[in-house]
């Protein structure tokens, strides 16, 4: 780690700022000061994590209060600590607490009298962290002045009272490597003309942001250690900060605006708002003004927020918002620099003291979290019993609820286009903490036989709503910005319906368990593998599947079909259709074998022709073997048929403005074993592209961005600019050599504008009242005869969000590989404004270019590690060169324009669009 000691003389210019202590210091409790060399929150300091970490060792060495626990590895191996709190007593006896706080979270079989007594005995137990987006620093700042406040409080009755009743895991980072990241950034960076320029690099190693985007799918190790702890502890109260308040307020904190999730026990939402109102009240009673609740901005519908996702296993969750200037530089605000509707100042009933302006400091917001977590310690103390027996009470209504109506549960059938993907789904459920059942006979249900060895997840269990959330069909409400007003518009995505993105099978029981289904049903129950595990699928993945999920016993027994291989012959046939066909081609490669393209046949007119598949060769019979065990492959023993096709040289564009977007495809990428190479700027302008790649991805990247990239003077100059014209030269010269460019959402936006291909996006210039297409999940006719569409369905579940929609002009050569439904909603989960607008347009297209391919997808394929019912459309992109090209068929009866836009070529339909 770079040293501080450098900036001393920046420092001198330091405006001197009074400590405001809660709590009077205690002597022998070291100060954080006295191991950072700095105040907590000072101007110009970021402790980094591994400050942090030496603050809180000697915290635990000198206080009997505090002490560490190792709770996992991050993505790039750190070794990760968090801290309990609590006082002496309670900490002696904390295996007690923790099981009296599992039984209340797992009541079956308890009575509502010993439950009572539990919650008597009990300690709260609350999560506090750092905030996990490790730019909004004050989070993590704020962790080491909140401990040390708790510690040296002897003697302080309020404080006695806390520590006497609840027992704190105080997360003091969510994002070790990102407080690193950002602390030596900041500080290589203070005193020169950059000092709070952005970071060129995501703050966690492939999705940045989007680590509280996570909270179900736990792709990244951080997710799945944050969701292990959560799960063996059950605390009543999690709260994680972040910073980002509406300005001028000074922070925002719940109640939660409109709308919120259908299924939360609403003990929840008035718990939350509860603590949200104490907080409002504690800021104020400390001179803190500018607390602001509600609003427009911060609803709480997506369930994949780390705050939110817990909400659905009945513990109190939310999160608060303080205000960032940037990092640790103090920031000088006046009355003009306020939105007009806010120069009034005038108190309002959720934002009574209107911030006036002035300084704003990292200390400032320092102090602000402290008080903030202060009260949601201070609340949980106060009514400790009522949030043990809240939790008791909320699980043991969602048992209640769901043995007495529908859905009362859920089969998984083993049997699956991708079978593998059933598992990739339960694995998360169990890891999360639902209980999976297996069938050990065929059974009788509602008229069916169900055979033996489907997977089954009844309803009665306390953590269903969960379950119950990420199965359905979401209907974003019809919410207004004011009575008769335009729509009012989902914050994050509006569906997200996890059996429709992985492309799972599944069956909703609508009447109850009956006894012989309950008879035959066995908890499933694996050989869980120690913790360090998490860390595994860090690593390139190369892995057979489920690695990093087998630290859960139920997760680790949920175990695919044994992969197996029909008939006879040298080569094996892989099926696109099954994700992991993708694992053992690049496996093939990696160990001398061949792949070889065996193309599909065109449909009729209108009509969606047949796949194509993958044939791997030149392996012994060992290793293919090993490859259909590993990998769990149905597949078929065959001889070589088809092209060959060579490993492709792939390129992924990297950007210096970090791209969550491309940080997943890397992501993903890596898990399914793709060699690729990072293509930065210079390497773009650098030319001669063709000579060095075959393919060439570019993520959901916005043109401004790929074209301009970060402005002169804004960054450090080695991160300045994008590719220029020179890097679109270069590009358009790729694609005629023969090179593929495969582009999504915004990033084919930039290929159709720059390379100018005869190709329009007919939703540019709808207004948002009239269509919208927010993040969600929609019915596409796809022609999977093309190669790029190998192994998809027919009608497919894609999932979009602000995606392009297309039509052709006349000079356009190429194929259509999906399209949009000519009546009707294609909406499948989710928010769509305009349907309409959609009507017989493409959705992907094949752009002939010179030699070469543009394939332009008008969707978000990997959006999050999602849609593994889409993953394979990004896989066989990847390896469309112009060998598979040349034997796809060309489908050209698929598609034709729509009438209205044959018509209207060039001209007009202001009608239609405006
Ligand atoms: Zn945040």
């Amino acid at each position: 780690m770079r040293r501080v000691s450098g900036l001393i003389s920046v420092l001198l210019f330091l405006v001197a700022f009074p400590l405001v202590s809660h709590v009077s210091a205690q002597s022998g409790v070291p100060t954080p000061e006295s191991v950072f060399g700095y105040q907590a929150g000072a101007d110009f300091f970021l402790a980094s994590y591994d400050q942090s970490l030496d603050y809180f060792q000697a915290l635990a060495n000198a206080s009997d209060r505090v002490e560490l626990m190792e709770v996992g590895r991050t993505s790039e191996g750190r070794e990760w600590y968090i801290a309990l709190i609590s006082s002496a007593e309670n900490l002696a006896n904390i295996e007690r607490y923790k099981e009296i706080s599992l039984r209340l979270a797992k009541p079956d079989g308890l009575t509502d009298g010993e439950a009572r007594a539990l919650a008597s005995e009990g300690k709260a137990i609350v999560h506090i962290d750092g905030g996990l987006h490790a730019t909004e620093v004050a989070g993590h700042q704020h962790t080491p002045q909140f401990a040390y406040d708790l510690a040296s409080g002897d003697g302080n009755p309020e404080i006695e009272a806390i520590l006497d009743n609840v027992i704190l895991m105080l997360w003091f980072s969510m994002n070790p490597d990102g407080q690193n990241m950002v602390s030596e950034w900041y500080h290589s960076n203070i005193g020169t003309p950059y000092e709070v320029s952005s970071m060129p690099a995501l703050y966690q190693k492939y999705i940045g942001h989007d680590n509280n985007r996570d909270g179900y799918m736990l792709s990244v190790p951080e997710s799945r250690v944050v969701t292990r702890v959560v799960r063996e502890w059950e605390p009543q109260i999690l709260y994680n900060h972040h910073q980002t308040a509406p300005f001028p307020a000074r922070i925002w904190i719940p109640p939660f605006a409109e709308p919120v999730s259908e299924f939360v026990h609403p003990l929840m939402w008035r718990q939350v708002n509860l603590l949200g109102m104490s907080m409002a009240q504690a800021l104020e009673e400390r001179g803190q003004t500018g607390a602001v609740h509600m609003g427009t901005g911060f609803d709480n519908w997506y369930p994949g927020f780390i705050d939110h996702a817990h909400n659905f296993h009945n513990v109190t969750s939310f999160m608060t918002e303080t205000g960032l200037y940037r990092y640790a530089t103090p920031h000088f605000y006046t009355i003009a620099d306020f939105p007009s509707r806010a120069r009034d100042l005038r108190p309002q009933s959720l934002y009574a003291s209107p911030w006036t302006g002035g300084w704003w400091r990292l200390r400032d917001a320092v102090e602000y979290m402290v008080t903030a977590s202060f009260s949601v310690v201070d609340a949980a103390a106060k009514y400790k019993f009522d949030f043990l027996y809240n939790r008791y009470q909320a699980a043991r209504d969602v048992i209640t609820t769901y043995r007495n109506g529908p859905p009362y549960g859920y089969f998984v059938p083993q049997e699956q286009r991708d079978p593998v993907a059933a598992v990739e789904l339960l694995r998360r459920l169990a890891f999360n903490g639902i209980d999976v059942y297996q069938l050990e006979s065929d059974v009788q249900f509602e008229g069916r036989t169900i055979p033996a060895n489907t997977w089954v997840m009844p309803m009665d269990q306390e953590n269903a709503n969960f379950l119950r959330q990420l199965f359905a069909v979401q209907d974003y409400p019809d919410l207004r910005q004011y009575p008769d007003g335009p729509p009012d518009q989902p914050y994050d995505v509006s569906g997200w319906t996890l059996p429709y993105q992985m492309d799972v099978r599944v069956i909703e029981a609508a009447a109850p368990l009956n006894e012989e289904v309950r008879a035959a049903m066995n908890l499933v129950q694996g050989e869980a593998s120690p913790w360090d595990s998490d860390v595994a699928d860090a690593e390139p993945f190369d892995s057979p599947l489920g690695v990093g999920y087998n630290t859960n016993p139920v997760a680790a027994g949920i175990l695919p079909l044994p992969g197996r291989a029909s008939g006879g012959g040298s080569a094996l046939a892989v099926d696109a259709a099954q994700n992991n066909a993708f694992k053992a081609i690049n496996r093939a490669w990696r160990e001398g074998g061949r792949v070889r393209f065996q193309a599909g046949t065109a449909g009729d007119s209108g009509v969606a022709g047949s796949t194509g598949r993958y044939i791997i060769t030149n392996l012994n019979s060992t290793n293919m073997n090993a490859i259909v065990r590993d990998y769990a492959l149905q597949a078929e023993r065959t001889s070589a048929a088809g092209v060959s096709i060579r490993q492709p040289r792939i390129g992924l564009y990297r950007p210096w403005r970090a791209s969550i977007d491309e940080g997943w495809t890397r992501w993903l990428l890596e898990r399914y074993g793709f060699e690729f190479s990072s293509v930065y700027n210079h390497d773009v302008i650098a030319g001669d592209l063709r000579d060095r790649f075959d393919v060439i991805l570019i993520s959901d990247l916005s043109s401004g961005l790929i074209l301009n990239g970060f402005a002169k003077g804004s960054v450090p100059p080695r991160y300045v600019g994008g590719i220029g014209d020179e890097g679109v030269r270069a590009i358009d010269e790729f694609v005629r050599a023969g090179g593929t460019l495969v582009t999504w959402n915004s990033g084919s936006l930039f290929a159709v504008d720059q390379l100018h291909l005869p190709v329009e996006n007919v939703v540019a210039d709808i207004a948002r009242d009239e269509f919208f297409m927010s993040g969600s999940l929609l019915a596409m006719e796809v022609d999977p005869s093309h190669p790029v569409m190998s192994g998809m369905p027919d009608r497919s579940k894609v999932f979009v969000s602000r995606s392009p929609v297309f039509t052709v002009k006349e000079d356009f050569e190429g194929t259509v590989l999906a399209k949009y439904q000519t009546a009707g909603s294609p909406l499948l989960s989710g928010y769509l404004l305009g349907e309409e607008h959609l009507h017989g347009y493409a959705s992907a297209l094949d752009v002939h270019l010179g030699e070469g391919h543009v394939v332009l997808l008008g969707m978000r394929p990997q959006w999050r590690g999602q849609p593994f019912g889409n993953f394979r459309i990004v896989f066989n992109a990847a390896l469309y060169t112009a060998e598979m090209a040349a034997v796809g068929p060309e489908n050209s009866a698929f598609w034709a324009p729509p009438e209205e836009t044959a018509e209207s070529e060039g001209e007009g339909q202001q009608g239609r669009r405006r």
